[in-house]
């Protein structure tokens, strides 16, 4: 098993070979392990492969002995910082989804304030309209009782005329004509 190879003298350091696959190595501790670990060699020494093995309950790698607790050491480290970074981007998985919905929220409140504007804008256009129908209206019927007026102060002041015996037909009708209406009623 620990043969040192015979035609290896002129080498800094002596080989050890494998007697069963004829691997060279280099310390005595390395053919060891190699012979005890190495699936090839195993089985080129009529030994199941998975004889003095374990298998790790984490990821059922199958690991030998020696290498079991350097291996589960390992192996629980990795899951446990796989499950940290799961976890993590699952939260911010979550984050995302509620700044979506976030936005998501703003748009529609938005969306709603935009229809009650141009519902405003609409109901003002519709306002300022029927104030200027009515300013319209008032002209026109500002307009009628100017005339009336006028007519009832002429009509009155040409009987005061007949009474004083004063001719006044030539300016009777120059007030109604002042008026501004050119719709006038
Ligand atoms: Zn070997
Ligand atoms: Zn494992």
């Amino acid at each position: 098993m620990d043969s040192k190879s015979e035609d290896n003298k002129d080498n800094k350091k002596e080989k050890y070979v494998c007697n069963f696959c004829s691997k060279e190595l280099n310390t005595k501790a390395g053919l060891i392990q190699h012979q005890k670990t190495v699936k090839k060699c195993l089985k080129l020494q009529g030994k199941n492969e998975e004889d003095g093995l374990s298998e790790c309950p984490n990821c059922k790698k199958k690991v030998s002995i020696r290498s079991y607790k350097r291996h589960k050491k390992s192996c629980d480290l990795k899951k446990e910082s796989s499950s940290k970074i799961k976890k993590s981007s699952k939260e911010k998985d979550k984050e995302i989804n509620e700044l979506k919905e976030s936005v998501e929220k703003y748009k529609k409140e938005l969306e709603e304030k935009k229809n009650i504007n141009d519902n405003l804008k609409l109901e003002l256009m519709k306002c300022i309209n029927i104030i200027e129908e009515e300013e319209r209206k008032n002209k026109k019927l500002k307009n009628m009782y100017v005339e009336l007026y006028i007519s009832y102060i002429l009509r009155y002041r040409s009987e005061i005329n007949k009474e004083n015996g004063i001719d006044d037909t030539e300016d009777n009708n120059i007030y109604i004509r002042d008026t501004d209406s050119k719709d006038e009623n």
